[in-house]
């Protein structure tokens, strides 16, 4: 793709802002297709003489607009939006590699990532090794002849939160393209690209949209890189994002940073709290270590807690009120899923076993209905969890 396109398209974005009616909202410019007013005009666009766009699949003014707000945001030069955090996982990854090639990849990736690698990449003759991200010797070792090195910091159950930096420096010593899920931390609180890492992707279905209404993803990075993947696995995948998922996003990106902060701030306190708790063996989230990880520059609001024996799960998860069972994470509501649960799926490769949940475990998600409300919530479950 030519560099006019980038340029143009960030005009659209821009002329879509202003949009004629002074709307401080933009308007969703939900529509499969665009017209032209003649043959010639046609023909020009066909042949890339104007840019402008012609099928929602290829260039669309809303998605555009929101990948223009996450590109910024990432201090990226461009990203692209997709129709899941799994199509963006995937075109990205299918864009670099070919039958032969090697990914290392750090342990505790995010569950159908791993089925992804284990499944249809192993069927390309794609090999994926798996390395613990807190040990850099390890992770230089795996490293030579590597196509690909994916991270994910802090890891979505475990939490093991790496040295994002070090580990980008020693992916691009070896000649290994890095790629980051940046999912958890967003880009409020991890700028993985000024840490020198290729490319960024997110699931934006968590806290880019915010608000639990949207499954989308993203991925960030340099002109080139994007064009790589805008060149072949974005069309003919065609995992697009939908113009008024775009424009859910743009209106979640709007309270990003904000929202972020009340995530910290009430997870953190609520961490702080089941540490002391009697009933709870282990914490695990990354703001109770001594320091941050560099690079990371603050917390989000999930992390994971294990029950000490003779808790009841089942009791603890049934007593909950305010906040509900239910995957996915991300949003204004807090919710939880017990370990034991996701142990007992039975999707294939199970990743589960990968990911040392321990059967007594609970991941939570806090919300944005307050601290206050949050523990009390949780204090009546440890109540009824324990009196047997
Ligand atoms: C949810 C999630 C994904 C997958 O995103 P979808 O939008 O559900 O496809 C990828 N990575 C992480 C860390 C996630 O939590």
């Amino acid at each position: 793709m030519s560099e006019a396109f980038f340029e143009e398209a960030a005009l659209i974005a821009a002329h879509d802002e202003a949009n004629g009616y002074e709307a401080v909202v933009p308007p969703i410019v939900q529509t499969s297709l665009f017209t032209f007013g003649s043959y010639d005009e046609m023909l020009s666009a066909y042949r890339g003489e104007i840019v402008r766009p012609i099928y929602t699949r290829g260039l669309n003014p809303t998605v555009r607009h929101f990948e223009t707000m996450l590109a910024a945001l990432e201090g990226a030069d461009d990203a692209i939006g997709f129709a899941s955090g799994m199509s963006a996982i995937s075109s990205t990854v299918l864009s670099f590699v070919q039958p032969g090639d090697r990914i290392v990849a750090v342990r505790h990736v995010y569950p159908d990532a791993f089925r992804l690698f284990g499944t249809l990449l192993k069927r390309m003759n794609v090999a994926v090794d798996y390395v613990d991200g807190r040990d850099e010797e390890a992770v230089a070792k795996a490293l030579p002849g590597a196509k690909l090195f994916y991270m994910e910091s802090p890891t979505s159950w475990v939490m093991e939160a790496h040295d994002v930096g070090a580990l980008a420096n020693l992916a691009r010593a070896h000649g290994a393209i890095s790629v980051i899920d940046n999912s958890w931390a967003s880009p409020v609180f991890q700028r993985p690209l000024s840490l020198g890492v290729d490319l960024v992707l997110h699931s934006a279905s968590k806290y880019l949209g915010g608000h639990s209404d949207v499954v989308a993803g993203v991925v960030a990075g340099s002109r080139e890189l994007i064009a790589r993947i805008r060149g072949e696995a974005y069309p003919y995948l065609g995992g697009k994002l939908s113009p008024f998922d775009a424009w859910l996003l743009v209106r979640g990106l709007r309270t990003l940073p904000v929202r972020m902060k009340a995530h910290q701030d009430a997870a953190l306190s609520i961490a702080k709290r089941l540490q002391d708790h009697p009933l709870v063996e282990e914490v695990c989230h990354p703001g109770l270590a001594n320091r941050l990880p560099p690079g990371l520059l603050g917390t989000s609001g999930l992390f994971s807690f294990i029950l000490r024996d003779g808790v009841d799960p089942r009791r603890f998860a049934d007593t909950l009120r305010l906040c509900k069972l239910g995957v996915s994470w991300g949003g204004h509501e807090s919710l939880i899923v017990p370990g034991a649960v996701v142990l007992a799926q039975k999707a294939q490769p199970n990743s589960a076993e990968a990911f040392g949940i321990h059967p007594r475990s609970v991941r939570l998600h806090v919300g944005l209905e307050g601290t206050e409300a949050l523990w009390s919530d949780l204090e009546a479950a440890f109540t009824a969890a324990s009196t047997n």
